[in-house]
């Protein structure tokens, strides 16, 4: 057996992961490389859903996550007709943590697994030798590896792949109102079945946003629209707030996980467009294709590289096929007259059956 080493673009969620899970393998030496210096700045809701938080649990994160993050135990749903409802209940079902908190504790735990960090790196290209991937380049120089990790988001051009896009908008704001521990999300006419948001992180922060598909609105309807919903819907929860400066994001999503994988070049999280098209969520699924990889990459020397490089995508597509997938059915649900009778079922004997439901379907 001998020592491998493997190259990881990216120090977000599914990079740390697989830095961290191939450092488990004892099979490679890992250098996980950023473009930036952590902590870093990540335009995103920090929202942790309940199989982001499942998965931290299971690799026994989940303590130090929750330490730092806003618990949340319900939503507030506003519909196109001018609805509201809140669901959820006592229970921690989901949490807030920016994201810039988030990456460093689990960058931080890669190297604590022995992975090596590199700061200010940018990658700008892959090394081959016909077909084979031998390393990474850039600016700063080259780096050989019998393996590359392209895990460098949702604007990286290492990984090509098909996808879709959402266009996003996100503002950081201080001193809101919200109810606590509770998260809103508003849905208007103009970009149902998608949303806009107000995440808490505590202590009357929070961030707030917008998205949908890209082309459905042009950037001043993007911001028109935004600012029409933080005047009318989110109103009295950012009444006397200070907003930071807007930020204007694509996400790379897709209804089924189709990896633009090479020999010894395996993709991981946004890059791999991992991330529902109906909801933007994608920190869950990063973390978990980051463990994949490692958990793929153990079987190298008894498959070789390709036999472990099937096996990470025939156990992407039966872990994470699903979830992406369900995102047609929360479009339609949320583009269906169904949404605005959920207010009424709320109110009534099925109130219980309903939070139970809808807890139950996020989880999922
Ligand atoms: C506005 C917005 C709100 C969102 N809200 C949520 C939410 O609440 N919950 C949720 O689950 N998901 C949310 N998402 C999606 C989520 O942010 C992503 O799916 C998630 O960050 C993907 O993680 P990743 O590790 O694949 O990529 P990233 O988090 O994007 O990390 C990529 C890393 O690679 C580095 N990098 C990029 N290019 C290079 C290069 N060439 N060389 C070296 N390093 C490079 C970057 O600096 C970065 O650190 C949101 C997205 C947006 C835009």
């Amino acid at each position: 057996m001998t020592t491998k080493r493997a190259v990881v673009v990216g120090a977000g969620p599914a990079g740390s992961l697989a830095a961290l899970s191939l450092m488990e393998t004892n099979l490679f030496e890992v250098t996980l490389i950023d473009r930036t210096t952590l902590p870093k700045t990540k335009p995103c809701g920090g929202g942790l859903g309940p199989s982001a938080l499942n998965h931290l649990r299971m690799i026994g994160l989940e303590p130090k996550i929750m330490a730092e993050a806003y618990p949340i135990r319900g939503a507030r749903f506003h519909t196109p007709k001018g609805r509201q409802v809140v669901l959820g209940g006592n229970a921690v079902a989901a949490a807030v943590l920016p994201r810039e908190r988030l990456d460093l504790v689990l960058a931080r735990e890669a190297e604590r697994a022995g992975a090596r960090l590199v700061e200010e790196w940018p990658v700008t290209g892959v090394l081959t030798d016909e077909q084979t991937v031998t390393g990474v380049s850039g600016p700063k120089g080259e780096m050989e590896a019998d393996l590359v990790v392209v895990a460098a988001g949702g604007t990286t051009s290492l990984a090509g792949g098909t996808f879709s896009r959402l266009q996003c908008i996100w503002q950081q704001i201080e001193g809101a109102n919200y109810l606590p521990g509770t998260i809103e999300m508003v849905i208007t006419k103009k970009i149902a079945p998608w949303y806009a948001w107000l995440f808490p992180e505590g202590q009357g922060r929070a961030n707030i946003g917008m998205c949908c598909i890209a082309g459905h609105l042009d950037r001043n309807g993007l911001q028109e629209t935004f600012d029409q919903i933080c005047d009318e819907q989110l109103a009295p929860a950012l009444a006397g707030t200070t907003r930071g400066p807007r930020r204007f994001m694509g996400i790379r999503t897709s209804r089924w996980p189709r990896l633009a994988n090479r020999p010894h070049l395996w993709v991981a999280g946004e890059a791999a467009a991992l991330t529902n098209e109906a909801t933007g969520e994608g920190i869950g699924q990063a973390m978990i294709s980051g463990r994949l990889v490692g958990q793929a990459a153990a079987h190298w020397d008894d498959r070789g590289e390709e036999g472990a490089r099937k096996l990470y995508e025939r156990t992407i597509r039966r872990t994470l096929g699903p979830g992406l997938g369900s995102s047609i059915l929360i479009e339609h649900f949320a583009a269906s007259p169904a949404l605005e009778a959920t207010p009424r079922l709320a109110k009534g004997p099925t109130s219980a059956l309903l939070s139970k439901f809808v807890t139950r379907a996020l989880a999922s």
